[in-house]
Parts: C-alpha cells; structure tokens; sequence
C-alpha cells in the first residue's frame, strides 16, 4: 500500500479546514491512501469533513493518563477517532528534544493503543555532509524502534532535516539511496515515504525511485488544490 499524508503542524484555522475538506478531491483510481495530521485540537472537526481522508495526529504522549498537564493522550486521540500518530517528527526531535528512548515510548505505546505510527528519521545537513547520514538513520532507527515488531502498523518516514520547510529537496538519487538504506537495514520491505519539500511539481519523479512508497509533506498539503494535485499525480 502507498500513501500520501499531510502533516498541517500548527496550522489551519477552522474556516480554511472546512474549505479544504470542501474543495479537496482525490482521484478515484489514486494507488495512494490519503491520510491528514492536523492539530489535535482539530481531529474531531476533520473527522466530521473528512470522506477519503484519514486523520491522525502529530505527536502524542507516551501514556495514557496522568498529571502531565497540556499533553495529549494517545487513548484520548483513538477515542476521538484519530487513525494514525507522527512520532519523532525533526520538530519534535530538534524543538522539544523529544530522545530516542522517550520516541521508543511513545512508539510502543501508541501502537498498543491501536494507533498506526508514522517514525520518523533523517539527518541535518552538517550530518549529510560529514557522511553521518547513514550512521544517523541507523542510530535513530535502532534505539527508537528497539523492540517493536507490530509491522502492519509501522511506516518509516525519511525526512532529510535539511529539506523540510526550505524549498530544497532530496534528489531522487538521494532520497532513493537513504530509502534503500532503511529497508536493507531494517532487513524488510517496509513502507517508507519520503518528506521534504515534496510540492506538485517534483512529486512525480520521486514518487517513480522503486524504494519511495508515498510521501509526508507539509507546506503543499495545506491548500486543496496543491493536495489534490499531489493525490493526482500518484493516480
Ligand atoms: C514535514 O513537516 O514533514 C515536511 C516534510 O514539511 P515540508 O513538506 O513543508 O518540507
């Protein structure tokens, strides 16, 4: 299965939400499953929009309840429907300083809970151009994912740190030899999508590497018709 998901971050008001579920239409015969993260705050109100669109969130917890004021509750994002949860995201690894035992937590636990998990990793530029990246994606996918076996419900997403919210992107060769990477290391043909920088007119191409089975995007997912256009070009 391929798919193509939208992470909104702390975007969208509710007015452009309700525009975006009104004038997004992905293609009947799209080979990808479109999926949205918007702010949790948002999951119910898209979920009410929503036809084709499955929604997840973008972070959660990594418990269920507790005196851990402003957090949000992976249980609380599946009472409310949410299909699927971003973890390790480079914002929540480099803002937050979210760690790879905590990213471990959050991932065992939100798959306990019946949540699919987006992991996320990738390498800064200082790391590519040290030739780390491979040291890095190694390092990020063994201590974060260290006794999770729950495959059906796992995605990786490489997100070279460097390409995110800049405008530049992997080059297919690029993005094509980390991906390749992964899954050799991983020893298993797993879904991993690649994000940054992904915008409709350089999907295509990186959609074609063999290795890349949908993207995570998140400047272009934000109007419908980028969107759309991003679902289209995968049909
Ligand atoms: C992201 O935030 O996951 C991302 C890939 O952002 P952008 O598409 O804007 O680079």
């Amino acid at each position: 299965m391929k798919y193509m998901v939208g992470n909104w971050k702390m975007n969208q008001t509710k007015a452009e939400i309700e525009i975006f579920f009104k004038e997004t239409k992905i293609p009947a015969q799209t080979k990808y499953e479109a999926w949205i993260a918007p702010q949790a705050l948002h999951v119910t109100l898209c979920q009410s929009l929503a036809k084709d669109i499955k929604i997840g969130a973008q972070n959660c917890h990594e418990k269920d309840s507790g005196a851990f004021t402003g957090e949000n509750s992976p249980q609380a994002l599946k009472d409310l429907g949410a299909h699927f949860v971003l973890i390790g995201h480079s914002e929540r690894r480099a803002i937050y300083k979210e760690g790879h035992e905590l990213l471990n937590q959050k991932t065992a636990h939100a798959l306990k809970t019946g949540l699919k998990v987006i992991f996320c990793v990738g390498e800064t530029l200082e790391e590519r151009n040290g030739g780390k990246t491979f040291d890095v994606l190694k390092t990020q996918l063994d201590l974060g994912l260290k006794n999770i076996t729950d495959w059906n419900n796992l995605i990786i997403a490489y997100e070279p740190v460097w390409a995110i919210g800049t405008g530049v992107t992997a080059s297919p060769a690029q993005a094509e030899e980390a991906h390749a990477f992964i899954k050799k290391h991983l020893q298993r043909n797993c879904v991993v999508l690649y994000g940054g920088s992904v915008k409709p007119d350089n999907v295509k191409e990186l959609m074609s590497c063999p290795s890349i089975d949908g993207g995570l995007v998140g400047g272009a997912s934000l109007k419908a018709q980028d969107f759309s256009a991003l679902c289209a070009a995968c049909a």
